[in-house]
């Protein structure tokens, strides 16, 4: 495979851009080599600078779920900019969005737009500070929550991946807030809860948690994990945040916690609700929102927070959802396709590890011990994971560069890409000769 040119813009980028990056996992420092740029993608397909074509599986870490550049998106996209690109005054599809929001998760009965998905999870702690008076939130170990200073505690994704969990930059006051209890360990998180009691009570404002774990490679809920977290919110008075920036509107039209049946007070969304633009946002109960300034003392804002031109996209892609709600159906037959593929070449070659899926969300653990949590998440081979990134790119196959990651199937995906993954993914693993 020729990539003089990615190599070539790579050592350009990184004279002026720190790492060549603009994020940090797209640099390819846990699998080694260089990463390639992109010019271009259609449906499933990604098209290197290179002119190398790929089978894309990171769908830009999660708002492809119907593929790249999708026409409907597209075209929805062209028809706002006709417009203008920014008014700094209100519209009428921020309307619009917000109400469909509430429709398809309707433990969501206000929201507000924001730009990513880090500034959604930043925004709805300090609501959930401001509401209940108290400083102290509850993370779980391998979560990932975006960048802002009190997430990076013990963070997944990148962090994870860069060994870093816990960044240089935060303050001891930050990290002093910020309790870390085991994903899937309720008794952690009673424990922690019990040891942060005064006599005024707990000092608990949130307890933030992925509901379906994405950022440590993927990894269920055990059984009434998330419904025992919300009794115990209930109990104790704690706000419960589920930040379903990679899991909403990707497991079902209203996420994780549709699928489990469990109400958190509020949501964090991010990735598909842009429809591939730069939007996140926040929800949830009206008493808690209406904390939100300008209705309530709670401050947040944004220049740009519900811009046209994003709003466009993402009401694109949720009325979409909206009217073909058979797509998660096809994803998760799809995906367990793939899965099923995966696993059977994994037994031919003798070999037991571990895949996680839930829908059309994925992670291919190097390891022989189910993956449950953190603990059992690092003990994955990463080094094996690089080689196999390799071969797998090799043969026209685009995974996350990193072992802590999912992977995304979309619409877009074909009968045809699924199989040319399934085999590619044997001959991979054959060639590595372990
Ligand atoms: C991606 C992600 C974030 C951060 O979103 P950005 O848009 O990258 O800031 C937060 N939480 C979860 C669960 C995520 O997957």
């Amino acid at each position: 495979m020729v990539t003089l040119k990615s190599e070539n813009l790579f050592n350009e980028a990184k004279k002026y851009i720190p790492g060549g990056v603009n994020s940090p996992v797209r640099a390819f420092k846990s699998v080694g080599g260089t990463p390639l740029f992109i010019s271009r993608g259609n449906g499933s397909k990604m098209i290197d600078v290179d002119g190398n074509e790929f089978i894309d599986y990171i769908g830009s870490w999660g708002p492809h779920l119907f593929g790249h550049n999708p026409p409907f998106i597209r075209e929805a996209i062209l028809s706002a900019l006709e417009n203008g690109t920014s008014f700094g005054a209100p519209t009428e599809l921020e309307v619009k969005i917000a109400k469909l929001i509430c429709e398809l998760v309707p433990s969501v009965e206000m929201v507000r737009m924001v730009n990513s998905g880090t500034e959604a999870t930043m925004s709805a702690i300090r609501v959930a500070r401001g509401y209940t008076g108290k400083d102290k939130i509850v993370k779980f170990e391998g979560c990932y929550h975006g960048h802002a200073d009190f997430f990076l505690i013990k963070a997944g994704s990148g962090a994870l991946t860069f060994g870093v969990p816990t960044s240089p930059g935060v303050t001891k006051g930050n990290a002093a807030d910020t309790l870390i209890a085991e994903y899937n360990n309720i008794e952690s998180v009673k424990k922690i809860i019990h040891e942060n009691k005064t006599t005024n009570g707990n000092q608990i404002a949130a307890i933030i948690v992925e509901p379906v774990a994405g950022n440590m490679g993927t990894i269920l809920p055990v059984e009434n994990f998330l419904k025992e977290l919300r009794e115990l919110c209930n109990e104790e008075k704690i706000v419960l945040i589920f930040d379903e920036v990679m899991t909403g509107f990707r497991l079902s039209k209203g996420g994780a916690q549709e699928l489990y049946n469990v109400k958190p007070d509020l949501t964090t969304f991010g990735k598909i609700i842009g429809g591939g633009l730069p939007v996140g946002a926040y929800g949830g109960k009206r008493e808690i929102m209406e904390m939100v300034s300008p209705s309530g003392p709670v401050y947040q804002a944004g220049t740009l927070s519900g811009n046209p031109i994003a709003m466009s996209a993402g009401y694109a892609a949720l009325s979409y959802i909206k009217d073909h709600p058979e797509i998660y159906d096809t994803l998760d037959k799809n995906s367990a396709y793939l899965e099923e593929g995966l696993k059977d070449g994994l037994k031919n070659i003798g070999k037991n590890f571990q895949i996680n899926r839930i829908g059309s969300m994925m992670t291919l653990f190097f390891t022989e011990k189910p993956v449950v949590d953190y603990n059992t998440a690092i003990k994955s081979d990463t080094q094996l994971f690089g080689k196999y990134f390799h071969e797998m790119l090799k043969r026209g196959i685009y995974l996350p560069p990193a072992q802590f990651e999912a992977m995304f199937v979309s619409i877009a995906h074909t009968k045809e890409d699924l199989d040319k993954t399934i085999k590619a993914s044997y001959e991979s693993l054959k060639s590595l000769n372990y």
